[in-house]
């Protein structure tokens, strides 16, 4: 078990394990050699969005690394701005563009209900949606998903879909374990990508992480993100941190107890929840 394990999608599509998250993370040469660094140090799967703006940068890294690109796996995700049939389809090819791909291997709506469209959500995702599938079947995107649905976006959207969505990118870690979403992923046999696994750093704050990575032998980072992957999640770490990015992949050589899964199931809550999504101002 390693970098390059994969999860099976819903398409027959394969995923490798743990994604390298790049949010925050401007578009300059930094970004672009720290992608590298983290192909050439194993990780074979990059997240980026459209609304990160360092697609080209992202993109940089990933030529530069010299792994060839069929053992790669990128993803990237439509803004706000593009919910529609032909905003989408033109947003996908400045996507491939700006990162200089023939095609990503994940490409997904990034919010189900922007405010410009929140009074019209369902037929804008139906429309973006329809794109995609076309997309898809085009070649360029190998699998298509979404990204902050909660159970009733997901239900809309497959009122009218052809393809079922492979993947929903979500906001996991054991501070926020979104229980209705995940059984709605798991009824539709859609993988649930855990965003911010890390809860974009606090989930450090929480005292007892540092008991069982002592016990452990391990990092506070590493218990974490070895609790999404024991929950059958994948983990999207980002790190801006050369040493952090060997330290967030090395959790292939160890395994949390039972007992301590559900310890740490407990922290709920203890390090931030998760934002409404219909009462977001973007
Ligand atoms: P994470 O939960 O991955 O946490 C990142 C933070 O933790 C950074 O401050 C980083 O610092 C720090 N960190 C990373 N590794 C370690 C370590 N080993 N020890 C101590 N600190 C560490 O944050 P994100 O919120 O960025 O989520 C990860 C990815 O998920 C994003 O980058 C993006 O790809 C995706 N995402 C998707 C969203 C969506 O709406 N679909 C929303 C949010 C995220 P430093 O960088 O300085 O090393």
């Amino acid at each position: 078990m390693g970098l390059d394990n994969c999860y099976t999608l819903n398409d027959g599509n394969e995923i490798p394990v743990i994604g390298f998250g790049t949010w925050q993370m401007p578009n300059d040469e930094h970004t672009a050699e720290i992608v590298e660094y983290a192909i050439k140090n194993g990780y074979r799967h990059i997240d980026t969005a459209a609304t990160y703006g360092n697609e080209e940068s992202v993109g940089e890294g990933i030529k530069n690394s010299g792994v060839s690109r069929e053992e790669l796996f990128v993803t990237t995700k439509l803004w706000n701005d593009s919910h529609g049939y032909e905003l989408a389809k033109k947003a996908i090819d400045e996507s491939l563009e700006r990162m200089q791909l023939d095609y990503f291997d994940l490409y997904l709506i990034h919010w189900p209900n922007p405010l410009s469209v929140r009074d019209h959500w369902q037929e804008a995702n139906a429309e973006a949606w329809r794109a995609m599938e076309e997309a898809q079947a085009e070649g360029k995107i190998k699998s298509i998903g979404v990204s902050n649905f909660m159970k009733r976006h997901l239900d809309a959207l497959l009122e009218t879909a052809k393809v079922t969505p492979a993947v929903n990118q979500i906001l996991l870690n054991p501070s926020e374990m979104q229980p209705e979403t995940v059984a709605a992923n798991k009824e539709h046999n859609i993988l649930s990508e855990a965003y911010s696994p890390l809860g974009t750093g606090k989930i450090f704050e929480i005292e007892e992480l540092n008991e069982l990575a002592e016990k452990y032998d391990k990092t506070p980072a590493q218990v974490v993100l070895r609790w999404s992957l024991q929950h059958g999640f994948l983990p999207l770490p980002k790190t801006s941190t050369f040493e952090r990015v060997k330290e967030n992949a090395d959790i292939f050589d160890f395994e949390l107890s039972d007992e301590d899964m559900k310890k740490i199931n407990q922290f709920e809550g203890k390090a931030g929840r998760m934002d409404n999504p219909d009462e977001k101002g973007f």
